[in-house]
């Protein structure tokens, strides 16, 4: 079969391109017990310029328990490296569960009749905003099934409207990341202008065969247009986006590979990156049942794809949600993840009402309160951070690429998670978590290493327990 592959191409057949992942999995299976391949790539990946789908590919076949915790422990560094120790919070909030498509893993599919379906109105936003609001978080991730009758783009803009627009005490959101189906360059735009954080699309599966399969109705069954929306998105003026794929539909290192050259497309034909990548299993929901799908990923192999990912894209930002478990969030923390969800709820208005899990998307496995995630992160040694500055003082796309590339955001990272883990502290937290988190900001104000910037988070945290809010680097 002849491989057309074109990293730089429109065309998702290209970029994405079915041969070059059969040949790039065949090549890695063949390196499979190359022992110095394998350690010529961790050398080039210690650089912190990241990998080629090739040689990521070929660590994903790696074996050798040695190389293995190479792996481990470089992308625990490079992480390290490039945003410090802080941990990003955000939490998700479902708008609307009606949907037209018939995706086979999900129980908003259109064909169940079990859920009730719900739209948010703009005064139940509110309500779930406030809920938020006063748990502590600052950064949403919205989501909604796709349907123009119900959630149409004007209901999206308004939503993002109320958001930004509700304020409780001290609350406020500041970055609204939007996580709804593929759409129209004019769309994009809009969204754009409506101040949204990051655009985040999961693939769900790189192999257009199975794509087709698992898709089998509603206007995501189109391949193209779902593989094509971030080229359609950065068109639009969106400059930070999210991929990611449902790791377990079907083959992981199909997945992976896809994953990666999707990253490498973006990088060469608009010359920024994936803001982020968030990597989701498959897992039971209501009308899904995860046996079905017997590529499911284990935990081993699901800790060393977050390593290879983190070594293949350095500079690019690792979600994990709370379908995972504590125990594997903790592992994961430690491989490269950057940001992550906390108390969260995957049901339609689940903040401010406490609804049955027969509404959530999914199954959530970690059921903590934001409280008791921002003290385990403590626990850990970890910063939990409320930051949004970077979209807020005009760092986005190839602006946040180029720092993060020269390993100069950590010097944004650092004073910024101290100063709204003080917000959070002085305005949310239970009287234990306050106490250890204070004890963290001052053992953490001591790693600032510019001597000024030093100073001024000093004078910024006095000011906040003063009652000040909202100060950034
Ligand atoms: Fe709808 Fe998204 Fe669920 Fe598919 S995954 S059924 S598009 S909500
Ligand atoms: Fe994220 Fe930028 Fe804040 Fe760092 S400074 S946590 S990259 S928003």
């Amino acid at each position: 079969m002849m491989n057309h592959y074109d990293k730089a191409s429109g065309q998702a057949d290209e970029f994405i391109c079915h041969e070059e992942i059969i040949d790039t999995i065949g090549y890695a299976r063949e390196h499979a017990d190359d022992r110095a391949l394998a350690e010529e790539i961790i050398s080039k990946a210690a650089l912190g310029k990241g990998l080629t789908h090739r040689e990521a590919a070929v660590l994903a076949e790696c074996r050798d328990a040695g190389l293995t915790e190479k792996i481990f422990s470089l992308a625990r560094e490079l992480k390290k490296r490039i945003y410090g120790n802080r941990i990003v919070m955000f939490a998700p909030l479902y708008l609307s569960d009606w949907c037209v498509n018939g995706c086979v893993y999900c129980p908003y599919h259109a064909a169940n009749r079990h859920i009730p379906r719900k739209r948010l109105s703009m005064e139940e936003i509110r309500r779930e905003v406030i809920a938020l609001q006063d748990m502590g978080h600052k950064r949403l991730a919205i989501e909604s099934g796709e349907d123009p009758k119900h959630s149409p783009i004007s209901y999206i803009l308004e939503a993002i409207d109320t958001i930004y627009g509700t304020h409780h005490r001290n609350g406020s959101i500041r970055r609204v990341n939007v996580n709804i189906a593929a759409t129209t360059v004019d769309n994009y735009r809009l969204l754009k202008e409506a101040g949204i954080g990051t655009y985040i699309l999961f693939q769900e599966t790189y192999n257009r065969h199975d794509y087709e399969r698992l898709h089998p109705s509603g206007p995501k069954s189109d391949y193209a247009w779902h593989t094509e929306a971030m080229d359609r998105a950065m068109q639009g003026g969106i400059d930070d986006v999210g991929l990611g794929v449902l790791f377990g539909l079907e083959s992981w290192r199909y997945d992976l590979v896809g994953l990666l050259m999707h990253a490498e497309h973006l990088e060469a034909k608009f010359g920024v990156g994936p803001h982020t990548i968030s990597v989701p299993r498959i897992c039971p929901a209501d009308d899904i049942d995860a046996g079905a799908f017997p590529d499911a990923v284990p935990d081993d192999v699901f800790c060393r794809i977050v390593a290879i990912i983190r070594l293949a894209v350095p500079y690019t930002g690792m979600i994990i949600s709370t379908r995972e478990s504590e125990r594997v969030r903790a592992k994961v923390l430690e491989l490269g993840i950057s940001q992550i969800s906390g108390g969260s709820r995957t049901s339609v208005g689940g903040y401010a009402e406490d609804l049955t899990d027969k509404t959530a998307q999914f199954d959530i496995s970690d059921r903590r309160t934001l409280d008791q995630v921002v003290s385990w992160l403590i626990d850990m040694g970890h910063i939990p951070s409320f930051c949004t500055a970077c979209y807020r003082e005009g760092r986005t796309g190839d602006r946040f690429m180029a720092l993060a590339k020269r390993g100069k955001i950590a010097d944004c990272c650092q004073p910024n998670a101290l100063m709204t883990l003080m917000e959070y502290l002085q305005d949310y937290a239970s009287a234990p978590t306050r106490e250890k988190g204070m004890e963290l900001i001052a053992r953490e104000l001591r790693n600032i290493g510019s001597d000024r910037v030093r100073e001024l988070t000093g004078e910024r945290l006095a000011e906040i327990r003063e009652g000040k809010r909202d100060f950034r680097f």
